[in-house]
């Protein structure tokens, strides 16, 4: 029998640089071979990442998984080019070696058989594709709603549209799509759709906003978290976030990094 994804403990491995792109501007799009995390990893999961031997940047760096292929051993990323570690892993080519540790963080699990929208925003796409993809198999219908500053940075585009029944593009500058702000379509797409659940990642404006459809009773309503961290696995702390209400805190790689939306403090 296969040992249940989520009891795996996480493995500290080597990858390799399959192929690198820089299609949308601001990002890279890594094919790692790894035959680990193309076998284990789960929708929802990411891994901590370095292409780095010296110790600066100290720690790796956490990406969500964005898609797998265990028949061939290859596992891709989507990396926004934000500071150090991530132009550092920019500047690498392929057949390049990675030190990566996961997969880690709880899977989400897949609605079979249902209807649900993915809320997403720059760098926030990486997170919904995996998800998308195996909901879509599963029998439920995806619906995407994808927005960006302007269009060369509709990150995961092809990916998304390709695991969505249908795909909404929303551009800030209106070089793509609506010209606006998602939420303007979304409430009476949902209205009229009635879907079971909304997942949102890359915009607190957007969490913020599925938390009070899941208020109104709408649909219920998932966040994915991406706060800084440095171990990925509960040691450092560095991730924690509030609790709603009750007081104490949530660590985003132990106890998410998804997470129902009401249930965490979006400040
Ligand atoms: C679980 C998880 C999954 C993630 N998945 C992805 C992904 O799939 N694709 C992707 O592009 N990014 C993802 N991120 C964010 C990514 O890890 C950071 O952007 C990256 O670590 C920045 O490293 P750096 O050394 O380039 O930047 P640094 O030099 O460390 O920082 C550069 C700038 O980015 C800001 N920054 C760094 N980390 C974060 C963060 N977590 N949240 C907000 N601001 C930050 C800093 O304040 C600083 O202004 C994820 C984060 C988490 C926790």
């Amino acid at each position: 029998m296969k040992i249940k994804n989520s009891l795996i403990k996480p493995f500290l491995t080597e990858g390799r640089i399959k192929t690198r792109k820089n299609e949308y501007t601001g990002y890279l799009d890594l094919l790692i071979e790894n035959d680990k995390i193309a076998e284990h990893a789960m929708p929802g999961q990411f891994v901590m990442v370095r292409g780095w031997d010296s110790n600066d940047p100290v720690f790796s760096r956490p990406f969500d998984i964005v898609q797998v292929n265990p028949a061939k051993g290859l596992f891709r990323l989507i990396i926004k080019i934000a500071g150090k570690g991530t132009a550092m892993l920019n500047s690498l080519r392929a057949g390049s070696r990675l030190l990566i540790t996961g997969p880690l963080g709880n899977p989400v699990e897949v609605p079979h058989g249902e209807k649900i929208i993915l809320l997403v925003r720059g760098a926030g796409a990486a997170a919904v594709v995996y998800l998308a993809e195996s909901a879509k198999k599963a029998g439920t219908e995806v619906f995407t709603f994808l927005s960006a500053s302007t269009r060369n940075r509709l990150v995961c585009r092809d990916y998304l549209k390709d695991a969505s029944n249908d795909i909404n593009i929303i551009t800030d500058d209106g070089s793509d799509g609506y010209h606006g702000d998602a939420r303007d379509i979304l409430e009476g797409f949902i209205n009229k759709s009635k879907p079971d659940r909304i997942y949102t990642c890359g915009s607190k404006r957007f969490a913020r906003f599925t938390g009070e459809l899941e208020k109104k009773g709408l649909t219920k309503g998932y966040v994915f978290l991406e706060s800084y961290m440095a171990c990925g696995m509960g040691d450092c702390h560095g991730c924690a976030v509030k609790k709603r209400g009750s007081g104490g805190y949530f660590l985003v790689c132990k106890d998410g990094p998804v997470f129902p939306v009401n249930s965490v403090e979006l400040d």
